[in-house]
């Protein structure tokens, strides 16, 4: 590449802002993405620090008037220009543009400052200032007097008051830090988001077989190996105790760790285990945060003022200067995927942050996706296992209710007989009860209720979806059929979209057990900030006998008074219209099983569905993780979904929905023709078709599918549809987005 755009101020809001350099033939080899280098710069041709964030072999401009760069500034990367470099990486992998990359890994300062008193003060006393004043007199270094003159009247000036009206610039100040001139002091407080806990962690003496876990990871560790590793341990087995070990030995050698726990399960109970444990040396990144606050955090994590960040997502680009370890808790976790350009993947791009910086990966789940999963067996990633619960606690046993023999039972509560048997003793001994229904799967999919068959699109086995017109779609092909009166397996005429929400289970069960206590958890009763905490709190302390929740309630906290979990109808995930169903219908009810017998009460689960005799209830009602993979990976590779083959979604998003259909279309010809021309390999494309959400705020979106074993392939696909969309006058107003191997739709 001949060109180089340069960022010259990461800290400004507007990442677009770059500025063209030529990269002389001198510097070719290592003037690469994310390297920080030395530029002229403005008028004076000053020497400023920038960092390169794209190249080309493009001119911007009239070739003489593109300067050159006239160093490498740093060849290890330092801390930003890691982050660019990953922004770089992220945008190439998953389809972005660099900027919306580089907004998603660099804090980006956006809130009002706050009110903070940053100040300069004189670093030498009187008599060495008047000397160095004098020298850089002599240079006529005009900007360095005016300071130094300053300085000499007043040993402690206001930074912005430097800066704005002095108008002395930030490198200048930074220059004559290096030199031990000045020094510049925040007395900003940083805001530590956590209160601090009162009680101690109790001390966990670690199992032999945690214990042989970590040493494993130590000593490895010691020995210089960098990689990664999948830990499934199943639930309430201790690996959180496991990370914990580890990470006090990392931080003890001075380096930091971060920690990826989804959202939902970041709750008090799991972020007090931390502090208890490391104290102020933790802090947490979350939703709630205001900007301001998150910012913070970004600080206090560059200063090294924390050791261990822990959060969703977005923690994974804490920049750390010497990052030795990213753990990342429940890895098969959705929302672990960006569902916002750069659509990336946490768990790639962990590994490709890690990679950067000679930093290790520790994985962790009950219910390991089948990616990671197939990547362990095939030895790219080292496998630990925890197979048993520590001290007395016992894996919880297991029924499941054929919901067809209820309904020949005249049984038609919600309820199935055994479930109501084993709710009445619990509530007699005082002991608790969850009731769990998954959102998921809301959107309707039909099914029978007599024989339990489900109606699916005959091209890619996935279930169609009732809609408003009164026919059943398929959202990755488009296929359409008419809504039938009756069960075209068995006749009967109980054939209904599904459907049953949170608040109507509260209800029948207000109504079955009269005298119980229930609380109810989901969107609607978490909405006011801290909402979801004051629930699990208070079913934690005791002040409800039941909890009705969503997948919700499955996560993070751990409550020992419950002795029985009820999952009303498994079949609403496993109908979900999406190729991952089943896989995540295993992972809900074996997460939501985990919920009960957590403590000294040994434990039971109902699951409730019509389909007792699919893979995903079977293996989950056995525990059986192994059975559960090696089924669901044949069904992958016969139909060449993921992990066995890859796919990309592409979305196309547009005010004016004719316009959108035409240019979904148009970009499939435009694949077709190519392919043709350049006599590729013919890819395989399914749809378009309007999305499964096909309208939101007015916008119209329609996707279409390519399926490809070959990850290159894809990528170079990808890349010829941006070029293609961006450089069309037919895409005026429409967005194209890729999602590789998608998660969500
Ligand atoms: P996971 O993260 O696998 O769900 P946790 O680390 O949360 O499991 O462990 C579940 C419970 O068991 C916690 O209360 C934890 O403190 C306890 N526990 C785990 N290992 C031990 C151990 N070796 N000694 C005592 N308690 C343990
Ligand atoms: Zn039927
Ligand atoms: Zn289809």
């Amino acid at each position: 590449m001949k060109y180089a755009d340069i960022i010259v101020d990461i800290s400004h809001e507007d990442l677009d802002r770059t500025y063209q350099y030529l990269i002389p033939e001198e510097l070719k080899e290592r003037a690469l993405l994310g390297v920080q280098v030395l530029v002229p710069f403005g008028k004076g041709n000053r020497q400023i620090k920038g960092y390169i964030i794209g190249l080309s072999d493009l001119p911007k401009w009239k070739e003489e008037a593109i300067k050159p760069i006239t160093a490498i500034a740093e060849d290890t990367l330092m801390i930003e220009s890691q982050l660019i470099s990953l922004a770089g990486w992220m945008k190439d992998n998953f389809g972005s543009t660099m900027n919306e990359a580089l907004k998603t890994v660099l804090p980006v300062k956006k809130t009002v400052k706050q009110k903070e008193n940053r100040v300069i003060k004189a670093a030498l006393s009187g008599e060495e200032l008047q000397a160095v004043l004098e020298g850089e007199k002599k240079k006529n270094n005009k900007g360095r007097v005016r300071l130094l003159e300053e300085l000499l009247k007043n040993p402690s000036l206001d930074y912005e008051w430097v800066k704005n009206t002095l108008n002395i610039s930030l490198s200048t100040m930074k220059d004559l830090e290096k030199l031990g001139i000045i020094h510049r002091e925040a007395s900003v407080l940083y805001r530590n988001p956590v209160k601090q806990p009162s009680t101690v962690a109790k001390s966990v003496v670690l199992s032999p077989s945690q214990q042989e876990i970590a040493d494993d990871f130590l000593k490895e560790y010691h020995e210089g190996i960098r990689k990664t590793y999948l830990l499934h341990g199943v639930t309430g087995s201790g690996k959180t105790e496991v990370y914990i070990k580890i990470i006090e030995e990392m931080i003890k050698e001075g380096k930091q760790v971060i920690v990826l726990i989804p959202e939902i399960s970041l709750t008090y109970q799991t972020v007090m285990r931390f502090y208890q444990k490391f104290g102020d040396r933790v802090s947490i990144m979350n939703s709630k945060l205001s900007q301001g606050e998150k910012y913070d955090q970004y600080v206090r994590a560059k200063n090294g003022d924390i050791d261990i960040m822990i959060g969703p997502r977005s923690a994974l680009f804490t920049p750390f200067q010497d990052l030795g370890l990213i753990i990342m808790d429940e890895e098969h976790e959705g929302s672990y995927k960006s569902e916002n350009p750069p659509k990336y993947h946490a768990r790639e791009t962990a590994i490709e942050r890690a990679r950067l910086c000679g930093a290790s990966v520790i994985l962790g789940s009950a219910t390991p996706s089948l990616e990671s999963y197939k990547k362990a067996l095939e030895g790219e990633y080292t496998l630990y296992r925890l197979s048993e619960r520590e001290g007395e606690r016992k894996m919880p046993v297991i029924w499941t209710v054929d919901l067809r023999e209820e309904l020949k039972a005249r049984n038609k509560s919600i309820f199935s007989r055994k479930l109501q048997t084993l709710m009445e003793e619990r509530l007699k001994r005082k002991e608790q009860i969850m009731l769990f229904i998954n959102r998921r799967g809301y959107a309707g999919f039909v099914s029978c209720r007599s024989c339990g068959l489900v109606l699916k699109c005959p091209h890619c086995d996935i279930s169609l979806t009732s809609h408003n017109n009164g026919k059943l779609v398929c959202h990755y092909c488009g296929y359409e059929e008419e809504f039938p009166d009756k069960c075209p397996s068995c006749g009967s005429k109980y054939i209904a979209s599904f459907g049953t929400g949170t608040q109507k289970v509260e209800e029948m069960a207000k109504k079955e057990f009269p005298h119980a206590r229930i609380l109810r958890m989901d969107m609607d009763t978490t909405k006011k900030k801290g909402g979801h905490e004051e629930i699990l709190s208070a079913f934690a302390n005791g002040q409800a006998d039941i909890l009705v929740g969503t997948q919700m309630i499955v996560k993070g906290h751990d409550f020992p008074r419950v002795t029985l979990v009820g999952i009303l109808a498994a079949d609403l995930s496993l109908y979900a219209a999406d190729f991952r169903a089943s896989e995540r219908t295993f992972q809900l009810l074996t997460q939501a099983s985990g919920r009960a017998g957590r403590a000294e009460l040994s434990g039971e689960v109902v699951i409730q569905t019509y389909q007792p005799e699919h893979h995903s209830i079977v293996y989950a009602g056995k525990g059986d993780y192994e059975e559960f993979y090696k089924r669901e990976m044949l069904y992958r590779k016969l139909m060449s979904y993921p992990p066995a083959s890859h796919i990309m979604a592409v979305l196309v998003v547009s005010k004016e929905e004719e316009k959108g259909s035409k240019a979904s279309e148009l970009l499939t010809k435009a694949l077709k023709q190519w392919e043709e021309k350049e006599e590729l390999m013919e890819y395989h494309v399914i749809g378009p078709a309007p999305a499964r959400l096909s309208k939101a705020n007015d916008i119209f979106r329609f996707c279409f599918y390519i399926k490809e074993d070959d990850y290159q392939r894809l990528m170079a696909a990808k890349d010829f549809l941006d070029g293609f969309y961006r450089f069309s006058d037919e895409f005026q107003g429409i967005a194209v987005q890729f999602d590789f191997d998608p998660m969500n739709s």
